[in-house]
């Protein structure tokens, strides 16, 4: 039996990186640059103001107080997106906004606070400023040629805004994946559907969508197959356009667990795995051509952790992502539970931060069938593969299973 850690080492060196694609601006955020963006212009253009006040020489207002206030002749006023007319000369200034460009002759602003004015075309400056006061210097942030973006980038707020000024409204990107869901089985009815005795609900195809669209991909639910080895083929060969294949179910040793079979007569070259870990277990993995193949087990909550430790990580990896694990952290156990030895537990658990420690609690029973397990769970904690129960106090790594854990309801000071 692999370990989790070795299962999933064995999937992503076999994981590749998408193709790339170009986006506009909108579409760029949460996306992985593909090429190398330079600054073809000097940001700011030219030295700008960097308050409304006035331009001056702050040689000419050395000697300014309060009490002996130095007057300069006004020339203009200079709203941002102008540039000056006039030369700022001795005893003269000019009225500034933030952001217009500087007049040349002037060494200096002083902010609007600083002055007294009576008429509009005089101005009484109370203090000295050093040369170079409040202004904004050309190319302070960005020289043409700067390497304003690498490669390999994970696009935020930030970095759009960074694009748009190079300038540019698009940007390359490795694309993210199309991931085609395949729900197994002959019991399977869909939500819209009334199930008749001893069908159940399909939950894992849409289960498993919602977590590819997390992870940023491109989920297409594709029929029910049953449990035949024609309806499993004719599914799968509708499947193959995609970046990569999901199935749930049919992985198991029973009688009617034909999906490895079929995937192996389609050509795809499998490995089949019985993984360490509950829930979960059995696990196939494999590529048809470059498509990744993942078989999951079809009890909701183990397919729903084998995505979160298995696909989430590969799907990241091939639309460009480096960072592509949950930062884990350590948190106390609230009560003790009892566990299976011999496997690493993937226990649900909510979180809750207790005098700056998390304190996890169980969400209740942990049946591979309960998904209301998982709903309830902020987190997975994991229980160590010796023990045979996990005691209250106990230190775990927990795993949060969303990005909200970075986020809190607490108002800030
Ligand atoms: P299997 O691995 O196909 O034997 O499925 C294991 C268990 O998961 C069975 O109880 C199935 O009914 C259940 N199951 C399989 N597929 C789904 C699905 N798409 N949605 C919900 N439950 C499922
Ligand atoms: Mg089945």
């Amino acid at each position: 039996m692999l370990t989790v850690a070795q299962a999933r080492d064995a999937i992503l060196t076999r994981i590749d990186r998408l193709g790339t694609e170009r986006v506009s601006l909108l579409d760029a955020p949460g996306r992985v640059a593909a090429e190398q963006i330079h600054a073809t212009r000097q940001q700011p253009p030219w030295d700008n103001s960097a308050m409304d006040g006035y331009a001056l020489r702050a040689e000419d207002v050395a000697l300014a107080t309060d009490g002996h206030p130095v007057q300069l002749e006004v020339l203009e006023d200079l709203m941002a997106g102008v540039m000056a007319t006039r030369t700022v000369q001795q005893g003269q200034a000019s009225r500034i906004m933030t952001g217009a460009p500087m007049p040349p002759g002037a060494n200096a602003v002083i902010r609007v606070e600083l002055t007294r004015s009576r008429s509009r075309d005089h101005v009484e400056v109370l203090e000295p400023v050093p040369v170079g006061n409040d202004i904004r210097s050309a190319g302070e942030d960005q020289q043409v040629g700067d390497r304003l973006l690498e490669p390999g980038k994970l696009i935020r707020a930030a970095e759009v805004g960074v694009i748009a000024s190079a300038p540019r409204s698009f940007i390359r990107v490795y694309r993210v994946p199309t991931v085609a869901i395949v729900a197994t089985g002959d019991e399977l009815v869909e939500p819209d559907e009334v199930p008749h005795p001893g069908q159940i609900v399909n939950t894992n195809a849409y289960a498993l969508a919602a977590m590819v669209k997390e992870a940023g991909g491109h989920p297409i639910i594709l029929p029910i197959a049953r449990d035949t080895r024609e309806a499993l083929e004719e599914v799968f060969q509708a499947a193959a356009a995609a970046d990569a294949i999901l199935s749930s179910g049919g992985v198991s040793v029973g009688e009617h667990d034909f999906v490895k079979e079929v995937l192996e007569q389609l050509g795809v070259q499998m490995g089949f795995w019985k993984v360490k870990m509950t829930p979960g277990k059995p696990l196939a993995f494999g590529h048809w051509g470059r498509v990744p193949v993942f078989g999951l087990p079809g009890n909701p909550v183990s397919s729903m952790v084998s995505f979160e430790l298995f696909v989430r990580p590969a799907l990241l990896k091939m639309s460009g992502r480096t960072r592509i694990f949950r930062r884990m952290f350590r948190a106390t156990l609230a009560e003790t539970v009892q566990k299976r030895p011999g496997m690493p537990h993937f226990l649900r658990v909510t979180l809750r931060e207790v005098e700056g420690r998390w304190v996890a609690s169980s969400t209740g029973a942990q049946g591979s069938g309960v998904l209301r397990s998982m709903s309830r769970a902020d987190a997975l904690a994991v229980g160590e593969e010796a023990l045979t129960r996990i005691e209250a106090g106990t230190e775990l790594w927990v795993m949060p299973l969303d990005d909200q854990w970075g986020m809190t309801d607490i108002r800030p000071v």
